[in-house]
């Protein structure tokens, strides 16, 4: 199968979960998770209307951001776990970075943003156990959270995560409505809108989208099996 047939399938799944949840299709954004995907399949994507895609590595991203120069219409979102050292470049190459999950990587987001002049967008992510090493737990989501509301160049949009993969999607279920729970008392808790639930991958987004998803990334169903 094409991208553009793969693409095609994945948008009817899309528009049908949008339908059955009573939620508009462009409130949710089709992310392509890009990793280890070369170019052309990148420029594949675009044609199909694809304007946001996420990278996991920052060195692997950056090369594909600077060969990619002359789409500035891409939306590039680091969807990885990110290391302190590597924050610099994030901070200058991403939009959105989904992985903000420690007061240290908080910390040094706002002082390399603030360096050079700009709010960095992130996401939190959240941790259900075993699956991800990343991830701040449910335990200690509001304490992270109340510590980046201090800060003045990083803007937290909403939560993300990576639950446990089952065989059956609607086994993930809860955890999508977990995300959303948690979403939503950070909310009335602070009085703050989170525009954004980052959730839902090859196998489970069109249960994410059901749940609330805002954000769902998509590597295997676009692109194929990874190399
Ligand atoms: C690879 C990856 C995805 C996409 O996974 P698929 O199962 O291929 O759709 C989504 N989110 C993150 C963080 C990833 O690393």
């Amino acid at each position: 199968m094409t991208i553009k047939e793969r693409f095609q399938q994945i948008e009817e799944k899309i528009q049908k979960a949008c339908e059955r949840s009573g939620r508009k299709r462009e409130d949710v954004i089709l992310l392509a998770a890009s990793k280890t995907q070369p170019i052309e399949k990148i420029i594949q994507a675009y044609q199909c209307g694809i304007r946001f895609f996420g990278e996991n590595r920052v060195q692997e991203g950056i090369e594909k951001i600077e060969k990619l120069k002359d789409y500035p219409d891409i939306h590039w979102h680091l969807i990885g776990g990110l290391q302190t050292n590597k924050v610099k470049y994030a901070v200058k190459y991403f939009e959105m970075i989904h992985s903000v999950d420690r007061k240290e990587l908080v910390d040094e987001i706002e002082k390399r943003a603030s360096k050079v002049g700009k709010i960095q967008e992130g996401l939190i992510e959240v941790n259900f156990g075993e699956e991800s090493k990343f991830g701040v737990k449910e335990e200690n989501l509001k304490d992270l959270f109340e510590y980046i509301l201090l800060k003045q160049h990083v803007k937290i949009l909403g939560l993300m995560a990576i639950p446990p993969y089952f065989e059956n999607p609607e086994d993930v279920r809860p955890y999508f409505r977990r995300l959303r729970l948690l979403k939503e008392n950070l909310e009335k808790e602070f009085k703050v809108n989170l525009p954004h639930l980052s959730m839902g991958m090859s196998h489970d987004f069109e249960v994410a989208i059901e749940e609330g998803a805002t954000i769902v990334r998509i590597g295997t169903a676009l692109f194929g099996e990874r190399k």
